[in-house]
């Protein structure tokens, strides 16, 4: 199931991410109180080779970087293929614009999604659910537009199902064209992050054995 322009895609992505590595440093990393609903178990990170023993933002800089493709082919269906689910999807992002900034909108790969995170939900939720759609974000924000008809919320449904079919088959390629770069991600993580976390372990090891 290779589909060249997936694959494209993860290599600009690990491109990107093997750019940014480099400057990683143990201090920009914050320790996080809850689960990172896009790190935990991610698939991603297992095809990658990243699953145990790396620091959590150097994962998540990985996961959001080729979550982001995931996103976009998402998107890009929709708009070619699923007409009723488009037309919901821009009236949320519409009252989106109206309620203003928002502070998790448009941040690098390395912070977007960290600490704003909901709890993860149990199961494989759909990508978008009706709720969602018909009371986005902003109570005070009304949608204008007249309630769905039951034909209308049954043809989006469908649609809604479609499109998290997509996501589910272009994750899977997305893990299928990762897994090509695995070894360049090990290796760079083991030049540039790991002799960074032995010199703090020895920091701490030497600070222990002669406390001033
Ligand atoms: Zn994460």
């Amino acid at each position: 199931m290779a589909d060249p322009m997936i694959a494209a895609r993860v290599d600009a992505a690990v491109a990107a991410w093997l750019e940014w590595l480099p400057r990683w440093t143990p201090g920009s990393f914050r320790s996080r109180a809850r689960i990172c609903r896009r790190c935990y178990q991610s698939p991603i990170l297992a095809s990658a080779g990243l699953s145990h023993d790396v620091p959590h933002q150097v994962q998540h800089a990985l996961v959001v970087r080729l979550q982001k493709i995931i996103d976009k082919t998402v998107d890009e269906f929709t708009t070619a293929s699923l007409p009723g689910l488009r037309l919901e999807l821009d009236a949320a992002d519409a009252l989106k614009q109206k309620a203003g900034y928002r502070p998790n909108d448009g941040l690098d790969p390395e912070y977007d999604g960290l600490e704003l995170d909901p709890e993860p939900e149990p199961g494989q939720p759909f990508l978008f659910t009706l709720e969602g759609l018909a009371s986005p974000l902003d109570k005070q924000i009304n949608d204008p537009r007249p309630p769905l008809t039951d034909d209308q919320k049954a043809e989006l449904r469908s649609e809604m199902a479609l499109a998290d079919e997509c996501a589910v088959v272009t994750g899977q390629r997305v893990c299928g064209a990762v897994k090509i770069h695995a070894p360049r991600i090990r290796l760079a993580v083991e030049t540039f992050v790991e002799p960074q976390i032995q010199s703090m372990l020895d920091e701490l090891t030497n600070s222990l054995e002669f406390p001033s």
